[in-house]
């Protein structure tokens, strides 16, 4: 910050410097006008003194230092206005770094020290208080569908809005993102809880932002034991995780909580923090029509590249992406790279649907046909290019919610896949009358299906009885090319499994088509790292 006048030591020196010269220079003036016009005498005669004329001397020295007070007493307001001045910029400086500049709340560090000292002073015997972790949902598709502008629009009336609802000493600090922490301070359990149920209330009305209406939610976490600020904003962040996990939406910090899985927990944060940075990878896997051996689709199968874990498979995250609610953004994720890659293998030539997986809970979205449709829009992809496959389970819960759901998305022109069939306990008589149009066998009947006759005796009905409802199946798990030849016999659709290829990349994707291709025709070998 630029402050006006002298800044350092040698400037004011020669301030100074330059001041005392024009002193000593209007004394010698007045030196030489005393000697031209003799100013004493004159002097004696206006103030018509009894003394005799004044001294020459007595008047220079008067003279002088009338000049010294004049200078003196504007360098000294000149000083002290220089200093307030800097006082302000030091604490300008001071608050801006304490405070987040999109909505003027404190950031991290002014939490830390507002935490910090009210810490001190509850363990000082002074008010008890409790720390409240708020993350939104749904923030992030408010974001990547409307632009930042209005994300940071909606992140302001979030601020504005939570603001309201705080009694005066307590404070609100955004984090970063869309979390936020709320520091209560004489806090009783009843107070909080009724704290936190308005601020829940606020951020559930409707948002209006540039005329368009947001909807969001939130899940808070309380804590309210505890000396050391760190360990408050991590139970906050534990309970917070909690109330995400069961969609509660306010949990209370509790010793069981932390029975939760510790690794689960500090995944949680990761899971979160690594779709943000991009760390989600699309790896595809191919599947063969069995009638001619020919490669028409891929499925999408996400991984996750953990900067310290390696490549994850879903296995080890979905779950927890599931529960956390996490999932929609992974699958949006996924759809929309599944989407260009499918654009950029259509614009080299080569026509191959892509297939992605749904959770149960993202089927429960009534958003999602919009979105899905924008996404195909966006990328500029007919909709039969997509495939999307639910589990059995997934079709079978809640069927009003779930049905309505699959019966827009298939009014798009997307086909809708069962995977994961015989898992369940769905009767191919109940799927027949979803709107879907294929089954997918589920690997472990198909994998073991040479070794093992009831396998087989399974696989072989479900392709008949499947085919009699109108609908094509899919053998997941074909692991070898008996399998294949066994599936080809009993005039299954298409097949999927490591004997075709494993996942992999994108951009290995077009090669290994045109391996398998040659694979399936009959003479070739496997590909590499098939
Ligand atoms: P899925 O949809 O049934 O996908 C097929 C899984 O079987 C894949 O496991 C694949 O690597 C594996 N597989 C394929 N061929 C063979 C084979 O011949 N033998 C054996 N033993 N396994 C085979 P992956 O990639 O680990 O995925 C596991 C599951 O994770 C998927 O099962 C799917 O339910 C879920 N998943 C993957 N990506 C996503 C996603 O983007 N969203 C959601 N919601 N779920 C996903
Ligand atoms: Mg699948
Ligand atoms: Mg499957």
């Amino acid at each position: 910050m630029d402050v006006p006048g002298p800044g350092t030591p040698a400037e004011l020196r020669s301030t100074v410097a330059r001041e005392a010269a024009v002193v000593v220079l209007l004394t010698v003036l007045v030196a030489i006008a005393s000697v031209l016009a003799d100013l004493p005498g004159r002097i004696a005669d206006w103030s018509r003194s009894a003394v005799g004329p004044l001294d020459d001397a007595v008047l220079l020295l008067a003279a002088s230092h009338l000049f010294m007070m004049v200078f003196g007493s504007r360098r000294a307001r000149d000083l002290k206005a220089q200093h307030a001045r800097r006082a302000q910029a030091e604490q300008e400086l001071r608050e801006r770094a304490r405070t987040d500049p999109l909505t003027g709340l404190l950031n991290r560090a002014g939490l830390a020290e507002e935490l910090r000292a009210a810490v001190d002073d509850a363990a000082a015997g002074g008010p008890p208080l409790a720390v409240v972790m708020l993350d939104l949902d749904r923030f992030k598709e408010v974001n990547d569908t409307l632009g930042h502008a209005v994300g940071d629009t909606l992140l302001r009336a979030v601020a504005e809005r939570l603001t309201a609802e705080l009694r005066r000493g307590d404070v609100l600090a955004r984090l970063g993102g869309d979390e936020f922490v709320v520091l209560l301070r004489d806090a009783d359990p009843d107070a909080v809880r009724r704290t936190t149920d308005r601020l829940l209330a606020a951020l559930r009305l409707p948002f209006d932002v540039d005329g368009i209406v947001l909807e969001v939610d939130g899940s808070l976490g309380v804590a309210t034991a505890g000396t050391d600020p760190a360990e408050l904003l991590r139970a906050a962040d534990v309970a917070m995780y909690a109330a995400k996990a069961d969609r509660s939406g306010v949990v209370v910090h509790s010793a069981g909580l932390d029975r939760h899985d510790p690794a689960q927990l500090s995944l949680f944060g990761d899971l979160r923090r690594g779709i943000r940075d991009g760390e989600l990878r699309v790896h595809y896997q191919p599947k063969a029509a069995l009638a001619d051996g020919r490669v028409r689709g891929v499925e999408a199968l996400v991984r996750w590249e953990h900067p310290q874990r390696g490549l994850l498979p879903p296995s080890e995250f979905i779950g927890l992406a599931e529960a956390t609610g996490l999932i929609r953004t992974l699958t949006d994720v996924v759809l929309t790279q599944a989407l260009e890659d499918c654009r950029r293998w259509r614009a080299e030539g080569v026509a191959l649907t892509v297939a992605v997986n749904l959770s149960a809970r993202v089927l429960l979205d009534t958003g999602l046909p919009d979105r899905i449709a924008a996404r195909l829009a966006d990328a500029g992809l007919p909709a039969d290019c997509l495939e999307l496959e639910v589990t059995e389970s997934a079709a079978m819960q809640d069927p009003g919610q779930a049905l309505d759901v699959l019966q827009r998305l298939r009014g798009l022109g997307v086909t809708l896949s069962v995977d994961d069939y015989g898992t369940g306990h769905a009767s191919l008589s109940y799927l027949s009358r979803l709107p879907v149009s294929t089954l997918k066998i589920d690997r472990s009947f198909v994998s073991t299906m040479e070794l093992d006759g009831t396998d087989q005796v399974i696989v072989r009905s479900t392709i008949e009885l499947a085919h009699a409802l109108g609908l094509r199946v899919v053998a997941e798990g074909v692991e070898t090319r008996a399998t294949w030849e066994r599936l080809v016999a009993l005039g299954c659709d298409e097949a999927q499994g490591f004997w075709l290829g494993r996942p992999g990349p994108a951009e290995g994707v077009l090669a290994r088509v045109a391996a398998i291709d040659s694979l399936t025709s009959g003479d070739a070998v496997l590909p590499a790292g098939a």
